[in-house]
């Protein structure tokens, strides 16, 4: 098969173009940063868990209604997606106080706010990321007035998705962030949900004994990262058996 023309490499993806006019194939790295890359490794089957995570929450969503950007899963590390205008937004919903909310507000983590919050990043890694207010945002042209209550509406609806999914498997889903993108079906745009929901990009923690099981792992040197993923994985029954280590080769005596 001829090799997939590279579009753009991240982190923590790879997107190639995809079969068809308006499809990307998108490919799942085991690399793991953060601090804005300061801090980097390679973490055996992250890459096999997000992309089997990120297919549940993507199907899941288009169940109820919500649109993404997610056609199939290809295979181990690779999905189908809708070529998108990804907006430079980052969209943070919290329910609980934590990581930079915390800080700014002199807050304990865990803390319970009084309703979920909605919250938007100027997607710059030079700049950190930089919070910024509705303002901002119209007046650079980087979304419109009606994007953003679009944008809310969506991130609320993901929200009270990924909330009930997670609570059913014992999860208190703290906070997360999700990236949306423009799609046009001839005139008509309409803002999906993009790039990938998996514990790279939420804070989740076990109900009953507070254990972290997603990025901050590795953010905090708290222990194996992949055996956070696989446990989120296993509760929600994406991957039965220990699929993470497939990749790696079998010796034999
Ligand atoms: N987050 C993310 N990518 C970013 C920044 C934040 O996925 O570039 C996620 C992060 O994992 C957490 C939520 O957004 O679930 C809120 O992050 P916060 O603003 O507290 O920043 P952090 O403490 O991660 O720097």
């Amino acid at each position: 098969m001829a090799r997939r023309k590279k579009l753009y490499e991240g982190k923590a993806k790879i997107l190639y173009e995809g079969p068809e006019p308006g499809t990307l194939v998108q490919y799942f790295k085991d690399d793991a940063t953060a601090f804005n890359a300061a801090k980097s490794s390679i973490v055996d089957g992250k890459g096999v868990l997000n992309n089997r995570l990120s297919e549940f929450f993507m199907t899941g969503l288009g169940n109820i209604g919500v649109p993404t950007h997610f056609l199939k899963r290809l295979n181990m590390r690779e999905q189908l997606i809708r070529a998108a205008d990804i907006l430079p937004l980052e969209i943070i919903v919290r329910n609980f106080a934590a990581g930079s909310m915390a800080k700014r507000l002199g807050l304990e983590e865990g803390t319970a706010l009084p309703r979920p919050i909605v919250e938007f990043c100027y997607k710059d890694d030079k700049l950190g990321d930089p919070m910024v207010p509705e303002e901002y945002i119209i007046a650079f042209g980087w979304a419109s007035q009606q994007d953003i209550e679009d944008m809310v509406a969506l991130a609320v609806r993901v929200n009270d998705y990924l909330f009930g999914v997670m609570y059913g498997a014992g999860i208190r889903l703290v906070d997360f962030k999700i990236e949306v993108g423009r799609i046009w079906d001839g005139d008509y745009m309409r803002l999906v949900v993009a790039d990938e929901i998996s514990p790279d990009s939420c804070r989740l923690w076990d109900i009953e004994t507070g254990r972290k099981l997603d990025k901050d792992v590795f953010r905090r040197d708290l222990g194996s990262l992949s055996d956070a993923y696989s446990e989120v994985a296993r509760r929600l029954g994406v991957m039965p058996s220990s699929v993470t280590h497939a990749t790696r080769p079998t010796i034999v005596n």
